[in-house]
């Protein structure tokens, strides 16, 4: 059996890495999977501010960077909308720029804000598992699928 690992990044702290990680490891072992959650962030709960974009070309460089160097099965696997507002114009625009730069790389699932998600961790909980009918949990099960269907044409 493949084992994988998964990295999940952004230069941004408070962006909903950590509630992407937990939430797709439940998703993952929902579907039967083995998994294993490290959290290696030394960063914890720094400032929030989504210039999502800014830094991003940089992040991409270096994955190359460290692909081309050090680990050639590094690869990104793709990019995930997270704590998306459709009322919020400035997110629509952000996402629209990421299809339009990164094409298919972008996961079709978009995770929405939601409250549950947020509430969840002070119940010692995923959000998939605190309440699994919120749309942040309905939406990282779909994600769950759509890795697992993108780690499937791998
Ligand atoms: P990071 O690990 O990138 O620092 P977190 O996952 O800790 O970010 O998220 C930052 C804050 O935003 C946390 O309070 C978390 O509960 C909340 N949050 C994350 N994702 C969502 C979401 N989709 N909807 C609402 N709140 C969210
Ligand atoms: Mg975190």
């Amino acid at each position: 059996m493949k084992a994988w690992i998964f990295v999940v990044v952004n230069q941004k702290g408070g962006v909903g890495k950590t509630t992407t990680s937990v939430n797709t490891a439940t998703a993952l072992a929902r579907a039967g999977k083995r998994v294993l959650l490290v959290d290696l962030d030394p960063q914890g709960n720094a400032t929030m501010g989504y210039y999502a974009l800014e830094g991003l070309s940089d992040l991409v460089n270096t994955i190359r960077k460290v692909q081309t160097n050090f680990n050639p099965d590094l690869s990104m696997l793709g990019l995930l909308r997270v704590m998306f507002d459709a009322r919020i114009t400035l997110a629509q625009q952000v996402s629209d720029q990421l299809a339009e730069h990164f094409d298919e790389k972008v996961f079709k699932t978009v995770i929405p804000r939601n409250v549950r998600l947020a509430e969840a961790p002070s119940h010692g909980m995923p959000g998939l598992v605190f309440d699994p009918s919120s749309r942040g949990a309905k939406a990282y099960a779909s994600f769950g699928d759509e890795l697992l269907a993108r780690l499937a044409a791998a």
